[in-house]
């Protein structure tokens, strides 16, 4: 095998210079690692839920020690251009949530018992055994930490597949978990969609996986032949809807801010904003200002905001759906450049979309403020449920009853009334249409990586 074959090269997108170069894992050692996952997982799953969270709470106190966190989060920022800042942050959150991850597990694990007609019914939740965990590029810490955090409090192992673009930091985390958990329980497959795909097919019981669609719909098909568990947190194009009383003042920070963090790579970010005809002047005005005063450059500088894209061609694309939305009428308020040397793109706002556009119909991943101007509350709702994506989306106007009713006609899995979508640890993380097939957090969640079992038996007729 060449050199280049069997290594990953990712670039470091503020200079487009190439990282060190990290080992693929070849195809003929997955099933070795994934079985050596299996043999670990055997006491790891005898082991009662209080000792996996004094066992993952070794591994939450090494991740926030300021070392290990600053180590990740230069890698971060190294291998796809995050500010400093936010990356440390990335790295920080995780520890955090740990303790509210075990109590979610706490609870899906409790035993239950029902008695009908004389039939006493235990119910038993068990681990699922070993989980695949592939990940992408954008939070390439925090994203594949609450699948990995998910799988094991519920005691399965997992194998992980970091993305191609983040190897080094999916190492870093890796490292970190291998060495506060027992041997072999979380294994490491380094490498692309071939490694990916060996690992989705390989004796594994669960893949949870973020990621695009149309990597989630090639992972469905191969799961099918072993009937596998799936957790699939798939794109999005959330939908945010500003209606007459909103407060525009917060409602276009949160657009303006919210789209364009990291560089508008999240699945999570404010894809579209729908804007009733009377506030959108003055929205774009406020717009207009709030990203003046946003500082693009050298991602490692603790002043920027944004940093370059992850990759050139996530760039190409973003800069092609502008263009073409463009060419068919829509008019750019704010024309963000690309700038080299790496990957930088400047903010963008467009407005005049119309419900045909690309842009307005598949997931950018970029840096656009992207506008549609309605005339009223159920236009903003149709359009806001025209796409086959249904991750996110928020709605903004005068606080009571008329928009909460509103806010439950919008087919997303994530909603915020007059705020951003909530992460809050007791909520699921899910998605809707195609933006995903079971979920993460919440109780309900963490029993996507479990298998309920019963047992029944006579307890005597009445009782
Ligand atoms: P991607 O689908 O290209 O890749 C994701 C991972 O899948 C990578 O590790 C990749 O190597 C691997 N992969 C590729 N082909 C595979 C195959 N055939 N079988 C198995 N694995 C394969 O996505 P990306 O570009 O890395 O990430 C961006 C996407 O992730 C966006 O669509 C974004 O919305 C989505 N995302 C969703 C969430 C969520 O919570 N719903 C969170 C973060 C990102």
């Amino acid at each position: 095998m060449s050199t280049a074959a069997a290594h990953l090269t990712p670039k470091n997108p503020t200079t487009g210079e190439p990282l060190a170069p990290v080992a693929r894992t070849p195809l003929a050692a997955i099933d070795g690692i994934v079985a050596q996952a299996r043999a670990a997982q055997q006491s790891w799953g005898r082991l009662d839920i209080d000792g996996r969270i004094a066992a993952l709470g070794r591994f939450g106190a090494r991740l926030a020690d300021e070392a290990v966190v600053e180590r990740l989060a230069r890698s971060i920022t190294a291998e796809m251009g995050k500010p400093i800042r936010e990356s440390r942050g990335e790295v920080r959150n995780v520890a955090r949530r740990l303790v509210a991850f075990g109590e979610r597990a706490r609870v899906a694990a409790a035993e239950e018992v029902a008695r009908e007609g004389g039939i006493e019914v235990r119910v038993r939740w068990r681990p699922l055994g070993v989980a695949a965990v592939i990940a992408p590029w954008n939070y390439p810490v925090a994203t594949p930490s609450n699948l990995i955090l998910s799988a094991l409090l519920t005691g399965n192992a997992i194998v992980f597949k970091p993305s191609e673009l983040t190897p080094g930091t999916g190492a870093i985390l890796h490292e970190v978990l291998a060495e506060t958990l027992p041997e072999g329980l979380v294994g490491l497959v380094q490498g692309a969609g071939a490694e990916g795909a060996a690992l989705v097919a390989s004796d594994v019981d669960l893949i949870a996986f973020t990621g695009s669609i149309a990597t989630g719909q090639s992972i469905m098909r191969s799961a099918a032949d072993g009937l596998k568990r799936l957790v699939l947190e798939l794109g999005g194009k959330d939908p945010m809807i500003i209606l007459p009383g909103a407060d525009l003042e917060a409602a276009t920070r949160h657009a303006a801010i919210e789209a364009v963090r990291n560089a508008g790579q999240a699945c999570v970010a404010v894809e579209r904003v729908i804007v009733h005809a009377s506030l959108v002047d003055e929205f774009l005005e406020r717009a207009k200002a709030l990203i003046a005063t946003l500082k693009v450059g050298d991602p490692m500088d603790e002043k920027t905001d944004i940093g370059p894209m992850a990759s050139r061609a996530q760039r190409e694309w973003v800069v092609h759906q502008v263009a073409s939305a463009r060419a068919q009428g829509a008019r750019v308020v704010v024309e963000g450049r690309s700038r080299e040397p790496g990957f930088f793109l400047e903010p963008t706002i467009i407005t005049d979309l119309r419900q045909e556009m690309s842009l307005v119909r598949e997931e950018t991943f970029g840096p656009v403020v992207a506008v549609e101007v309605c005339s009223g509350a159920d236009e903003a709702i149709a359009w806001a449920n025209g796409t086959h994506y249904g991750l996110g989306a928020s709605i903004w106007g005068p606080a009571g009853e008329p928009l909460d009713r509103l806010a439950e006609r919008l087919e997303a899995g994530m909603i915020g009334v007059n705020r951003g979508l909530s992460a809050a640890a007791g909520g699921p993380w899910v998605g809707w249409k195609r933006s995903g097939i079971g979920y993460s957090r919440s109780v309900a969640g963490m029993r996507n990586f479990m298998q309920p079992q019963s047992f029944s038996r006579t307890v005597g007729a009445g009782t």
